[in-house]
């Protein structure tokens, strides 16, 4: 949740506006002049501030040069509160460089407007500017990752990347239901690398966009020549990077990749992690009921090591919760992970997900799930994720977990 910091010195403003905020489940911190303020934006860094510009010591004006002044604070939107309505004021607040300016007495509406109005253009800001930001500090090593990229992407059209797909086993039939895909990328300069290496300097970079595209699109034609060959019933899943999920033309692209390929989107199921849906709860809710209303599937990927929203879940449009890796290992012998996973099922249960258990690699760890009704399993104990001929060859001769 966005983190708002109010400084004000009338208490009874103040409470008012903490009551407002965290009614609307904004993260709320408060102070109570001009100088704590500054003390509390540099040091909680928050995603916006409201301050009133009457205060004893340090007035707003005090308070939002000294904020311009630090580079962690001095993007952070800044908006005015007064009582003060001469337009020399508004111009004064404006001109220091205050993004609003709200004349007390306000409406709730005309705050919180002022206030997500602000906060979107910050997010919008934050995406475009972070890739300069980071490109600027790459060590040599990541200075030729990146141009090995940009060259397997632009001069080599993908031919050194290769999806690789992992099976996805359903516990109490045994029978391979569905695979997750997996991006590798073969550098002839740099040899294997892995998506925890390069797709953070993808994201950076913003060549995550054609690479997603490359993905969905690669993905798509591989399901239409498994269902030409007679494989049905197979749902795949691809892991979606925060980006590629907030690009405004993603759902076109997922639908023209699977109608062109005459693929039902069922077929599909769309990996999000926690944190990606909570940057804006909001907005990708919206985006994952337009996605589950064409008939997408969508799992929440690494589940328990993000936000633990165990409270959003049941607000969510999803359909899959995928419980990450750390808790399935050792599951059956650890007594928290296996209190901690057993309460995940039944919660996921409850809410009609299906759990899929990543990472499994012992017997003992199947056992447990299996105990415990888990839907499904991933993991080395079935298999490694598999260049797409071998992963085909499992379908074919009918690979079974042993039951
Ligand atoms: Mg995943």
């Amino acid at each position: 949740m966005p983190k708002i910091l109010i400084i004000e010195d009338e208490e009874a403003v103040r409470e008012n506006l903490l009551d407002l905020l965290e009614a609307e489940d904004f993260e709320t911190i408060a102070a109570a002049n001009g100088r704590i303020g500054v003390h509390l934006a540099i040091s909680e860094v928050p995603d916006l501030i409201l301050c009133d510009i009457m205060m004893p010591e340090i007035d707003g004006y005090g308070v939002l040069t000294a904020l311009r002044q630090e580079p962690s604070t001095a993007t952070i939107p800044f908006i005015f509160l007064t009582a003060k309505s001469a337009k020399s004021d508004f111009r004064q607040g404006m001109d220091m460089g205050a993004d609003d300016y709200i004349t007390k007495p306000f409406t709730r509406s005309e705050l919180l407007s002022a206030i997500m109005n602000r906060l979107e253009k910050y997010a919008t800001l934050k995406r475009y500017l972070s890739p300069q930001i980071v490109n600027n500090n790459l060590s040599p090593k990541m200075q030729l990752l990146e141009i090995s990229l940009h060259r397997a992407i632009k001069q080599h059209n993908f031919q050194e990347f290769e999806i690789y797909y992992q099976p996805i086993v359903d516990i109490a039939s045994g029978k391979i239901v569905g695979a997750e895909s997996l991006l590798r990328w073969q550098s002839p300069e740099l040899g294997m690398i892995y998506p925890t290496e390069f797709i953070p300097l993808a994201e950076s970079t913003g060549l995550i966009i054609p690479i997603g595209k490359w993905v969905l699109k690669r993905v798509c034609q591989q399901i239409k020549s498994w269902r030409d060959a007679g494989i049905n019933s197979l749902i795949v899943a691809v892991n979606l990077s925060a980006i590629e999920f907030n690009q405004p033309d993603f759902i076109h692209n997922l639908v023209n990749f699977t109608s062109v390929n005459n693929l039902e989107p069922h077929d599909l199921e769309i990996e999000l992690t926690e944190s990606m849906i909570m940057q804006d709860v909001n907005s990708a809710i919206a985006t994952m009921s337009k996605l589950q209303s064409l008939g997408v599937k969508i799992a929440i990927d690494d589940f328990g090591t993000g936000y633990s929203s165990l409270i959003y879940l049941k607000n969510l449009p999803i359909n899959t919760l995928k419980i990450d890796r750390y808790f399935i290992h050792n599951v059956a012998k650890d007594s928290q992970k296996s209190a901690i996973t057993k309460a995940l099922i039944q919660m996921a249960h409850n809410l009609n997900l299906d759990v899929v258990a990543e990472g499994v690699e012992t017997e003992a760890e199947l056992g447990f799930l299996r105990q415990h009704n888990c839907n499904s399993m991933q993991g080395f104990l079935f298999s490694r994720p598999l260049p797409a001929a071998e992963f085909e060859n499992c379908l074919f001769t009918n690979k079974c977990l042993y039951v």
